[in-house]
This record gives structure tokens, C-alpha cells and sequence, in this order.
């Protein structure tokens, strides 16, 4: 299937030329006819499916063919997005596509002054790329008037809920007229989710990417099971070993994240972090010194990373193992994006290992187990209640109580707004007491010192000599 045969029109088609894209993705060849018919949509796909440019195509085209007369003062399209991030990278897709079409987009989003936004906002723009916050602001100071948007996108629906948008939502789209044409897209499809749509959408088709299509077959995967105070030195030698140059490492916590950089530059790698506690102007200039190759590793939190759009990822670490197996597609996807091929490692501690039941589940495949040095037979073979987070115990409880040794606090800490923030803070020294683990010392070829010269079937060292569990 190519792109001509969808029906797009002549300067949006010379655009998607322009950055050489050939085919539709599979999300972008079911969706984008549904939506030049005038169809809602819900599309279950996450970022790395080519999910922006499925709904920025026909708005733009739509708008366009709409258009007559001067701009009209008031966006005609409306898309709601979780983070500045990706807010930011949306807009910079409809830069691309829009670029031989007269319309004019906006992105706002908290973090920066209000005053350039509003001012823009005065002159008129057809677009308005939002996140929820940044939105409400504007509205309850009348900047901005809702009244003529045709267009509503709500862009990872399951994330904006997570971070505790809905009210939010809701009151933004009850100041959007009915008539309108609406397209949610989640990577997931929760009740909660499928709740909004019944509340925003008429009759909308559901176009489903599951996450198997996008990230499974491409990625090599493996899990390297390790005790906590052992992580950093793992990550260290890894990232040595096999000589990565562009690593996205994900961490269950914001705090954890400023200390894995911090070990990483005493080790002399170069490293910068991304989390909800960073400003814009610190996020930014990690971003684009991790694009541009003066940071070699990105250490991130979920939801800080979410949307972002890095090119040529050899790596993802998932330094602390996500809780939710979705999220686990979601991060090592950034490694594969558009059809590349790409390696995602994950360190699995006693505490996660339902964790990894649950993601093996969900990808319906066995992920394969890395033999390195510091091998924890505890963490290998945890069941029960150690195999769980231990229960959070209210304020800087301990949160512990498990076989995890010198751990942080459960999972109470991730970075997830709407989940609070707490959870053994002080503990997480990297050190801690031992869990009593069964560490394989010279068992298997380490990732450390070398041993061994050769090069496993993805040219990865320290994934050679796995074994099936
Ligand atoms: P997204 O899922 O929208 O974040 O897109 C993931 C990446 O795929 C971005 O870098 C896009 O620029 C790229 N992309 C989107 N559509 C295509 C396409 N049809 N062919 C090749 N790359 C694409």
C-alpha cells in the first residue's frame, strides 16, 4: 500500500515524501481513510506505530479543504496531550506534513511564560496542541475560545488519565460544540478509557495495533535477574562492554534517576536525566543533548518519556522493570522505532518477578535470561510474596520487608502523578543490607572483565551464553 492510494491530497502527499516515508504504517493505512470519511475513531496504538501522523494527515487535510476566507480567530482542531513532550512533538508533525498548506499551528503547554502563547493565540490558529493543564489556564483567563473546533484528539487517553487529567478532560470537551469528529488514541483500552469514549465519541471504529506487531519480533529481548545494589554496576559495564552509544535507560522513580547519572558520569559516561521534577528548559536541553550525541545515556521515568521521539536508540535498559506490562511495550518500542531493529534489556529483581510473568504474558513470549556476573539465584527464583513489591507502609514507611536487599521503597515512589510519590526515599542507597542472594560470581560469562571476545546472534556481548529458564 502506498500513501497515494488513501486518498491524501497532493501538498500533503509531496510532504510525507519530503521525509521520506514510502508506506503507510499499519495504523496510518486503517486509520486515515475512516478519518477523511468523517469517522470517530478510537485507535488502540502507542508511539512508534506511526500513530501522530494517522490523525495529523486528515485533520490537515480536512482543515484545508474546509478552508475558506481569512483564519478563523479560533482553533478549528483541538488535540489534547499528556506532556509537553509530546505536545511539542506533535506540533513539530504538523510543521512536517502541513509544511505546503496555509495553516497555522500552535502548541501550549505549561512550564514556559503564558504571555507568547496568549499573544499567538490572538493572531489565530487553525491547530491548538495542548496539554490539559496549559489548556485550563487559558480557558478560565478567556485566551482561548473553544466554540469552533471540529476537530477533537485526545492523544494517549490511557496516560492523561493516569496522570489524573479526567476532570480536566471533561470540562474541556463539554466547551467543544457537539458536532464535532473525535479520535482517541490509547495504548491501552481500560474501562475507564472505553468510559470517555462512550462520553466524547459517536459510534467510533476501533482500529487495534497490538503491541506484538510493533516491538515483539523486532527487539531482542533478555532479563538479567540482579539484586538492587547490584544494578549500577551492571548498567556500567553493559553500557562499557559492549560499547552502546545511545541508551535510554527507564527507572521506576525520579530520584533514582539523578543518581544512576550520577554513577554513570563518575564512571565517565555521559548521561542526563529527564523526570517530572526537571523544568522545561533542564528537559529540553537533556533532550537535545541526548539527540545530538553529547549525552550518550537517558535515564527517564515513564512518564517523562513518553511520546518522545529519539532516532536510532541502540538500547533500552529497563534499569527498574515497569508495573505495568503495557508500559513495558511502550519503552522498549523506542528501540525499534519505525521497523528498525533494536535490543531492550531488562534488570529483574525478586520484587518484580510477577512483574515479568505479567510481561511475558502479555508479549506471549518467553523472554530470555542473560548469564552475567552478578547473578542473583534470589531474585531467579522468587515466588510467593516475595515475588511482589512488599505492601507501602504509609509515610516513609519502609515499604520493605521483602528479600529485595538495600532496595527502594516498592513501587510507591514511581513516577506517576497520580500515585504519590512516597515510599522509602532515604533507603534506596544503592547498598543496603544484603538480600541473601545467591550471586553466580564467575557462573556464566560476565558482562564485566571481559572474559569472553564473541558476539551473540544480535552482535551483543553480554547476551550471549543466554539460557531458556
Ligand atoms: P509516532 O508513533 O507517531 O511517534 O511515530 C514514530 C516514528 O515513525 C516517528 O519518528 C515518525 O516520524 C516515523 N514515521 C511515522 N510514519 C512513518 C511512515 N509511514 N514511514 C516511516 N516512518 C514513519
Amino acid at each position: 500500500m502506498k500513501f497515494d492510494e488513501l486518498n491524501i491530497i497532493d501538498p500533503i502527499l509531496r510532504a510525507l515524501e519530503n521525509k521520506g516515508y514510502k508506506n503507510p504504517s499499519p495504523i496510518q493505512e486503517k486509520t486515515i481513510p475512516l478519518l477523511l470519511d468523517d469517522k470517530d475513531v478510537i485507535g488502540i496504538a502507542q508511539t512508534g506505530t506511526g500513530k501522530t501522523a494517522a490523525f495529523v494527515v486528515p485533520v490537515l487535510q480536512k482543515l484545508h479543504e474546509r478552508s475558506n476566507g481569512p483564519r478563523s480567530k479560533s482553533p478549528r482542531a483541538l488535540v489534547l496531550a499528556p506532556t509537553r513532550e509530546l505536545a511539542i512533538q506533535i506540533a513539530m508533525s504538523f510543521t512536517d506534513y502541513g509544511r505546503f498548506l496555509n495553516l497555522k499551528h500552535l502548541a501550549v503547554y505549561g512550564g514556559v511564560s503564558i504571555g507568547p502563547q496568549i499573544r499567538t493565540l490572538q493572531h489565530g490558529v487553525d491547530i491548538l496542541i495542548a496539554t490539559p493543564g496549559r489548556l485550563m489556564d487559558l480557558m478560565n483567563q478567556g485566551k482561548v475560545d473553544l466554540g469552533k473546533v471540529e476537530f477533537f484528539v485526545l492523544d494517549e487517553a490511557d496516560r492523561m488519565l493516569d496522570m489524573g487529567f479526567v476532570r480536566d478532560i471533561k470540562k474541556i470537551a463539554s466547551s467543544i460544540p457537539k458536532e464535532r469528529q473525535g479520535l482517541f488514541f490509547s495504548a491501552t483500552m481500560s474501562n475507564t478509557v472505553a468510559d470517555l469514549t462512550l462520553d466524547f465519541l459517536k459510534d467510533p471504529v476501533r482500529v487495534d495495533i497490538a503491541p506484538e506487531h510493533i516491538a515483539v519480533d523486532k527487539i531482542e529481548q533478555c532479563v538479567f535477574f540482579i539484586d538492587q545494589r547490584d544494578k549500577i554496576d551492571l548498567l556500567i559495564d553493559l553500557i562499557k562492554q559492549q560499547k552502546m552509544n545511545k541508551v535510554l535507560v527507564f527507572v521506576g522513580m525520579k530520584y533514582r534517576a539523578d543518581k544512576i547519572v550520577t554513577a554513570l558520569e563518575r564512571a565517565g559516561i555521559s548521561a542526563e536525566a529527564i523526570h517530572g521534577n526537571k523544568s522545561q528548559h533542564q528537559r529540553t536541553r537533556a533532550l537535545n543533548n541526548f539527540k545530538n550525541g553529547r549525552a550518550m545515556v537517558m535515564v527517564a521515568t515513564d512518564i517523562a518519556a513518553r511520546g518522545i521521539d529519539i532516532k536510532d536508540i541502540g538500547h533500552v535498559i529497563n534499569f527498574d522493570l515497569p508495573n505495568e506490562p503495557e508500559n513495558y511495550v511502550h519503552r522498549i518500542g523506542r528501540t525499534a522505532r519505525a521497523g528498525k531493529e533494536g535490543t531492550a534489556y531488562s534488570f529483574c529483581e525478586a520484587c518484580d518477578r510477577n512483574f515479568l510473568h505479567q510481561i511475558e504474558r502479555l508479549t506471549k513470549r518467553r523472554i530470555e535470561q542473560a548469564d552475567h556476573k552478578y547473578h542473583s539465584l534470589t531474585a531467579k527464583n522468587a515466588v510467593g510474596n516475595a515475588a511482589k513489591p512488599a505492601p507501602r507502609r504509609g509515610f516513609g514507611g519502609s515499604g520493605r520487608g521483602n528479600s529485595r536487599g538495600g532496595s527502594s521503597g516498592g513501587r510507591g515512589g514511581r513516577d506517576n502523578r497520580s500515585r504519590g510519590n512516597s515510599g522509602g526515599r532515604s533507603r534506596d542507597s544503592g547498598r543496603g543490607r544484603s538480600s541473601g542472594s545467591d550471586r553466580s560470581g564467575g557462573h556464566g560469562r560476565s558482562a564485566r572483565g571481559g572474559e569472553s571476545r564473541g558476539r551473540s546472534r544480535s552482535g551483543n556481548s553480554a547476551g550471549r551464553n543466554r539460557s531458556r529458564r
